[in-house]
């Protein structure tokens, strides 16, 4: 007789086939090598780029580069090239890489974007700007239960500050916001509407187009919290008539911990361009002319109002190596990887997870999920925060999101599709370890 393998095994080489068929045909897999991918020899999966990017192999020498020739052979002068803002010198990059920010991640035409402080800085500076504008009677900000919470507990701060209100729009954890809920929670009494892309938890993609134009209805204005769509899901800012928006650079952009973020602000909304908003963190560096240094504030009448001090120069050198890497890989194509990624992760865990009882807790829906995939506890007697920790131990690197979901993070240009099996097979293990 011909020795039959079992069907589980033969299950796990067809993934395996299929695993190795992706990768061959992957038009982004060349990609894959220009990550220090050998800084981790003993990590076999990582599962975890949507919240930390590996880095460029470009980057370490970029920086170097930058500290030796432009800091050390530049010093002061490398600010102002000619002593002037708008010459190409250190005071330019905030605005220079959020111009190419704008041009390959977020749709958004040149002048609208910076790249200074945290998400949460941002967030706070945006929100504030937005409910200074706002006309007697708005006195409402609309969010949903499960944003991430430091938008949350800056909205919460911030309320307490304005005497303003937070309208809750109650989210299923397991899916997200979506146009009909805001619709309903939107009104004359609100000012601002504020939401993330894609749920932190769960992977939803929001309609953002949809959601704009529910809150402008409403007369309102809207700030998006990118972080975990910005470098996976293509932006339209300006098409879908976004107000405001922020995100991180350390995910998907791959800029390392702590790398700056950026903020978004339309033109129409510049004093230039005859707007009105202003964030309230006035620093000379946002000053129309920040070497007067004279008495008075005035914002400058463009983007740069939103810088508030000394920006993080050093800090921007990774980011602009990861935006070069996704202008040249371009993000629609990312995009459609992030989509057969999620695909292929989905099919796995339905092969080998499902079954145990473990929970799919993203939309299986390709157009209403972003870059990850959530599984949760379900049935399967799993203890999900341990298990992180067990196959964290094993090289196998996913997160814990509380209170019982293990997300697998699949960064389009650095995740292999047989980097996924190997993921889902080591999660395979510990669940049968734990019954
Ligand atoms: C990661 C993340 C943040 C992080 O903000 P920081 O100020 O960089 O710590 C904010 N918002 C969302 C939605 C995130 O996913």
């Amino acid at each position: 007789m011909s020795a039959t393998p079992p069907a589980t095994s033969r299950t796990v080489a067809d993934l395996a086939a299929r695993s190795a068929e992706l990768d061959a045909a992957d038009p982004l897999a060349a990609h894959r090598g220009e990550f220090l991918l050998e800084a981790a020899p003993g990590v076999s999966a990582y599962l975890d780029g949507n919240s930390l990017g590996r880095p460029l192999k470009a980057t370490p020498e970029a920086v170097q580069r930058f500290v030796e020739q432009e800091w050390g052979g530049r010093l002061i002068q490398g600010w102002t090239e000619d002593g002037q803002v708008g010459a190409g010198g250190w005071m330019d990059w905030p605005t220079d890489l959020g111009d190419l920010l704008g041009r390959v991640a977020l749709g958004a035409a040149g002048g609208q974007t910076v790249v200074a402080d945290s998400t949460t800085v941002l967030f706070y500076k945006l929100v504030r700007a937005a409910l200074a504008a706002r006309v007697e009677g708005r006195d409402e900000i609309v969010a949903d239960t499960d944003n991430f919470p430091t938008d949350r507990f800056v909205l919460e701060g911030v309320a307490a500050e304005t005497g303003t209100r937070i309208r809750w729009i109650e989210t299923d954890p397991a899916a997200g916001i979506d146009a009909e809920q805001v619709r309903a929670a939107v009104g004359p009494r609100t000012a601002l509407a504020t939401f993330s892309h894609v749920a932190y938890r769960s992977g939803h993609l929001a309609d953002a187009a949809a959601i704009t134009a529910a809150v402008h209805d409403a007369g309102a204005l809207v700030l998006w919290d990118l972080s975990h769509s910005v470098g996976s899901v293509p932006l339209a800012l300006d098409e879908w008539g976004v107000d405001l928006a922020v995100g991180c650079t350390y995910k998907y952009l791959n800029g390392g911990p702590g790398a700056p973020a950026f903020a978004y602000l339309a033109h129409r909304h510049q004093g230039r361009h005859g707007g009105a908003l202003r964030q309230p963190v006035q620093g000379w560096m946002g000053h129309a002319d920040p070497f007067a240094m004279g008495r008075g504030y005035q914002p400058d009448p463009g983007v740069r109002q939103l810088i508030s001090g000394t920006p993080p120069i050093v800090s921007m050198v990774p980011v602009r190596v990861g935006l070069e890497q996704l202008r040249r890989a371009g993000i629609d194509a990312v995009r459609r990887k992030s989509v057969l990624l999620t695909g292929h992760a989905l099919e796995l865990a339905d092969a080998l997870l499902v079954p145990h009882g473990v929970q799919v807790a993203t939309p299986r829906e390709a157009a209403a999920r972003g870059g990850h995939l959530t599984l949760r506890e379900g049935t399967s007697g799993l203890d999900a925060r341990r298990a992180t920790a067990a196959l964290w131990q094993r090289g196998v690197v996913p997160d814990f999101r509380a209170p019982d979901g293990i997300r697998l993070g699949l960064a389009p240009l650095s995740t292999s599709f047989t980097e996924v099996l190997t993921g889902v097979l080591a999660l395979q293990r510990v669940v049968e370890e734990a019954r």
